[in-house]
């Protein structure tokens, strides 16, 4: 029997990356690696030690410390479609309004339901997804008992809905149902959540206080893509937590930022600071309200979103990018008008502290965090040759994230730096030359050494002495069946290798080798034993 037309589609199917994430192909990851590895000897020496974070956590986590009404949380996340959470979501809608279908239909898909719930709920027990130590497994039993009930007393299904017996199975197993613990899990849209989770979990505050971490890897959002935003990109990030708030801190913490940009010379970059008052002193609450007032005045003239945001967080308005809104913004009250007498001059040491190091930097009395536990110290990093999603770091002080996390009162500094557009910067602005120069071609770096070996003897020795220069660090291509020496040659320079090595069965039988030096087609004739030594000469 020939394929049907829709196998032979799927077959011929070319898989693509999904839109919003991509591969790094090896002449790009060499830049990558050259970043990661600037930023942990950077971090280092400023006393920083790496975690490596899960990717995945619960919903909750994310809900509660980067908030519920944040676009971020609200629509952005990458929820795991739990099939169990599906399942027992449906069934217990169903069990709600068992008499108000009279079909044979709804008790049939109610006992389906519960069969699917049963064995999904008893392989996540298994699997100890679920949580063991509650309730969830007698809920579980309660089902299962519940199910071989039904499955006796209503083997076959004529309707059952108006039996006041069936009414009271399906109201036990909603509620039963209703009552099984599952944690609904997120891929991590940001990792501040996850540190200060970890902070707690392993109580690091009982460690030497501040404790100084940072971490990189991938984050995931729902956006739309375009230049320099993707839905899997990756982040450099580093926190301060526990000791103390002073704004030495703040300004160390942007100082390492500005070292690190500065190593890896990232041209064209601007910093942008701001000080956003102190909720609990009451600055913030107060500049809040005088903010509002001021845009309930020209809420007509702004646009939908920022009229939403009057009521729901006023601060997010000056984050508008809207053309329109831009001169209205101008305006509008300023919280540096309005911070108390301990955060002006909070605000004062920290530039003073920044300007003691050296840094550079800018004000802009704009530039917020929309969230309640953002307080003071905000700051922002623009580079060049991004267009408009220029922002390459963006971080801030957060003195009550922990403990609305549950951990012990915590101050917090930090920040995270999107790798993705501070590469696409550096190969914009053409820093990126020399990180790839060892990877001429995709797919693998340039060889030392190609063995052009031809006959059985020869392949022996070949074998043995990519081995032994591969050991003393030296790159070798070996490759796996015999060429002819003119091909040999020709491959070790489309490879970009800088020497040949030729074994031949004379070579092999001499005890001598041919070293051939591509650029100029010099040869030198060595005695085995001293080739890693000329080698390692050459290399200088
Ligand atoms: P945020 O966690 O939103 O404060 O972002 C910190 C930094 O991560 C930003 O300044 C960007 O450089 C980067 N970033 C955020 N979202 C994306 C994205 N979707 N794609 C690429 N980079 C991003």
């Amino acid at each position: 029997m020939s394929e049907s037309p829709t196998k032979a589609r799927q077959k011929r199917r070319k898989f693509q990356a999904i839109r919003g994430t991509r591969d790094l192909l090896p002449n790009e990851t060499a830049l990558w690696n050259r970043v990661e590895q600037t930023a942990h000897a950077v971090f280092n020496v400023f006393g920083f030690g790496e975690i490596r974070l899960p990717i995945f956590e619960p919903n909750e986590l994310f809900a509660r410390a980067v908030g519920d009404d944040t676009d971020i949380v609200g629509k952005e996340m990458y929820r795991i479609a739990d099939f169990l959470e599906l399942v027992r979501n449906l069934f217990v809608g169903k069990t709600r309004y068992p008499s108000s279908d009279a079909e044979a239909s709804l008790a049939t898909e109610i006992k389906m339901l519960l069969q699917i719930l049963v064995n999904e709920a008893h392989r996540a027990l298994a699997t100890q997804e679920l949580d063991t130590s509650g309730e969830n497994p007698s809920r579980i039993k309660e089902l299962s008992d519940l199910l071989r009930y039904a499955d006796e007393k209503w083997p076959a299904f004529s309707p059952v809905v108006d039996d006041p017996e069936w009414q009271e199975f399906v109201s036990k197993a909603g509620k039963a149902a209703e009552g099984i613990a599952i944690e609904s899990l997120s891929l991590r849209p940001e990792a501040t959540a996850s540190v200060c989770r970890a902070y707690i979990e392993h109580n690091l505050q009982q460690l030497p206080q501040p404790v100084k971490l940072y971490y990189m890897g991938p984050m995931f959002r729902r956006e739309r893509p375009q230049k320099g935003r993707y839905r899997q990109f990756y982040q450099i990030g580093a926190e301060v937590l526990g000791g103390s708030d002073a704004p030495a801190i703040d300004a160390e913490v942007i100082q390492m930022l500005m070292a690190f940009f500065n190593k890896i010379n990232l041209a064209g970059t601007t910093l942008v600071i701001n000080s956003i008052g102190h909720s609990a002193d009451n600055c913030r609450r107060t500049y809040v309200e005088t903010l509002r007032a001021a845009l309930q005045a020209v809420k007509s003239k702004l646009g939908p979103d920022s009229q939403r945001r009057i009521d729901t967080n006023p601060l997010r308005v000056l984050d508008s990018k809207l053309e329109s809104e831009q001169s209205i913004i101008e305006t509008l009250p300023r919280i540096s008008d309005h911070l108390c007498d301990d955060c002006r001059a909070n605000y004062a040491a920290v530039k003073s502290e920044l300007q003691l190091r050296g840094v550079i930097y800018k004000e802009n009395w704009r530039l917020v965090r929309g969230l309640d536990y953002y307080m003071r110290t905000t700051f922002e990093i623009t580079a060049q040759g991004l267009g408009s999603q220029n922002a390459v770091c963006g971080g801030g002080r957060y003195d009550g994230l922990v403990e609305l996390l549950g951990g012990p009162p915590t101050k917090g500094i930090g920040f995270a730096i999107g790798e993705d557009r501070l590469i696409l910067s550096l190969q914009e602005g053409g820093q990126a030359a020399g990180a790839s120069a060892d990877a001429p071609v995709a797919g693998r770096s340039a060889p030392l050494v190609y063995i052009a070996w031809m006959g059985e003897r020869a392949y022996a020795t070949a074998v043995r002495a990519a081995t032994d220069l591969r050991n003393a660090g030296f790159g070798v291509e070996l490759p796996p069946v015999a060429q002819k020496f003119v091909k040999a040659l020709g491959q070790a320079d489309k490879l970009g290798a800088k020497y040949a090595l030729i074994l031949g069965d004379n070579e092999v039988a001499e005890g001598s080798w041919t070293l051939k030096t591509l650029a100029d087609g010099t040869q030198t004739k060595l005695p085995e034993p001293a080739l890693i030594e000329h080698l390692r000469k050459s290399a200088g």
